[in-house]
């Protein structure tokens, strides 16, 4: 019988507070000193007392929104108990029975086809510090002890690693666009778990699954899953059918997974109620009014991108890479009045010298009103495309606005009937042979004709003019 992967992933995001989940600890730890931001709570100290960072509170809960989760009225935190040197209290404040969220689904677009993936549920809790090995000895760095993490946590509704990427990606998006977490993978901010288990297509029952633990890139995980679905399809083709869910690693340099340990289960961690936390009660009141500040979905931008500026789809998908850029779109289309022509210009000149440059679309010189007057004279015939694209430099080395820089080098296109006229005939004195050609039928040579109407014009010739001018004069 045919098999088919059931995966489920969790999704561990770091939420962009300032401070950390229950201390005002500096949560923006990045590159900073070992040990430089960490105070007597996130050390967990005896006689401390945690307090919830509100913030992670409104950015889980809007998180939990936009993936289409319910709030129940009432949750709370537990302790997960379980010992490691980069966890100083022992057991982590998460939430186990009780949790902000639960019930949510996401789509996504798989191959231009639509599927959407339940969430069970999204849930806070802090990080832990981070280890670093060397020779015999361990360091132990407490600054990102105490951050709060959203974890969200999949149905098992993915069927190929494929998916599970798209999945993940998705989610980054989403969490970027509520801006509920940097998501930043270089900088360990998002973190994949990804069970896996195979199962005969057409039953319901789940088999035993391995949990890839700590996956920290979209390729890793995609690598991942593709390497553990074929191990376990090997198992089952032997009919060593795992029996036993278990834990395991990655190795990215092998490409392959290894065993870690017999998972543990809930029950391994003893959770029980934080008792120097109460329970959270978060009023319907409070939560409709974080649900109106939410943002259009990267999803639902992408559709009305389409629809409303007659844009591809591909363009659109890229437009919406994050919302700044989409946000910058929009701007430049309503100054241009020319949509396609601005997705045209962001797509290819602007993102291709973003890329080059490493920056971000909020990062770099030309301003959306800038991109937008540019555009705008193309699309009006006040200059050409080609003098377009020699004016663009400035605009990204300096950020010098389009109408100075016209000024500046007198770069109007030539739209005087007059003046074409004496490049046209300077053109077909010049050219006795190709005039010749394209008067015995060769169609092609005028192209050639209207390339040195435009060299003698210095480019600033009006295109369309030159070639019916050309064609006038030629067929006289
Ligand atoms: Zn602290």
């Amino acid at each position: 019988m045919p098999l088919e992967a059931i995966i489920g992933l969790e999704i561990h995001a770091q939420v962009a507070t300032k401070t950390k989940m229950f201390c005002g600890c500096d949560n923006d730890a990045f590159g900073a000193e070992p040990n430089s931001r960490i105070c007597p709570v996130c050390t967990g100290h005896p006689g401390v007392l945690p307090a919830p960072n509100r913030k992670a509170i409104e950015l889980g809960v809007k998180s939990a929104l936009t993936l289409g989760c319910e709030i129940p009225e009432h949750s709370k935190f537990d302790r997960k108990n379980y010992f490691y040197p980069d966890l100083p209290y022992g057991f982590q404040i998460s939430q186990f029975d009780e949790p902000i969220s639960v019930n949510g689904k996401v789509e996504i677009r798989l191959n231009g086809a639509k599927k959407e993936i339940g969430i069970t549920r999204l849930h806070l809790e802090n990080d832990a510090g981070k280890l670093t090995h060397v020779g015999n000895f361990s360091l132990c760095d407490y600054n990102r002890a105490g951050t709060p993490l959203m974890e969200i946590v999949s149905e098992p509704d993915l069927r190929s690693a494929e998916e599970a990427k798209i999945y993940a990606e998705e989610i980054q998006k989403i969490l970027q666009f509520v801006g509920s977490s940097n998501a930043d993978l270089f900088k360990g901010e998002m973190r994949f778990d990804a069970s896996v288990s195979l199962r005969e297509v057409g039953k319901e029952k789940l088999n035993a699954r391995a949990e890839i633990k700590n996956l920290n890139s979209f390729k890793a995980l995609e690598s991942a899953i593709a390497f553990e679905i074929e191990r376990q399809r090997k198992l089952w083709a032997e009919e060593k059918i795992p029996e036993k869910d278990t834990t395991v690693g990655w190795d990215d340099e092998k490409g392959e997974t290894y065993l870690m340990r017999e998972k543990e289960s809930a029950s391994d961690y003893r959770y029980f109620p934080e008792p120097d936390i109460p329970p959270l009660k978060l009023p319907q009141k409070q939560i409709e009014e974080w649900r109106k500040d939410l943002p259009e979905l990267p999803l639902a931008k992408r559709e009305r991108f389409v629809k409303q500026f007659g844009i591809t789809d591909d363009d659109a998908r890229n437009l919406t890479e994050s919302r700044n850029l989409a946000d910058y779109f929009e701007k430049v289309v309503e100054i241009s009045r020319d949509a396609k022509k601005s997705a045209a210009w962001i797509l290819s000149e602007l993102l291709a010298r973003m890329k080059e440059d490493e920056l971000k679309i909020e990062e770099q010189k030309i301003s959306a009103e800038n991109l937008g007057n540019l555009v705008k004279k193309i699309a009006s015939g006040e200059i050409s495309g080609k003098i377009g694209k020699e004016i663009f430099p400035a605009m990204w080395e300096r950020g010098e606005a389009v109408e100075e820089i016209i000024e500046a080098k007198d770069l109007k296109q030539i739209s005087d009937s007059g003046e074409i006229e004496k490049f046209v005939e300077e053109a077909i004195a010049a050219n006795a042979e190709t005039v010749a050609d394209f008067r015995n039928g060769k169609e092609r040579a005028l192209g050639r004709i209207v390339g040195e109407v435009m060299k003698l014009s210095k480019g600033q010739a009006n295109p369309a003019m030159v070639n019916a001018l050309l064609r006038k004069k030629l067929s006289e």
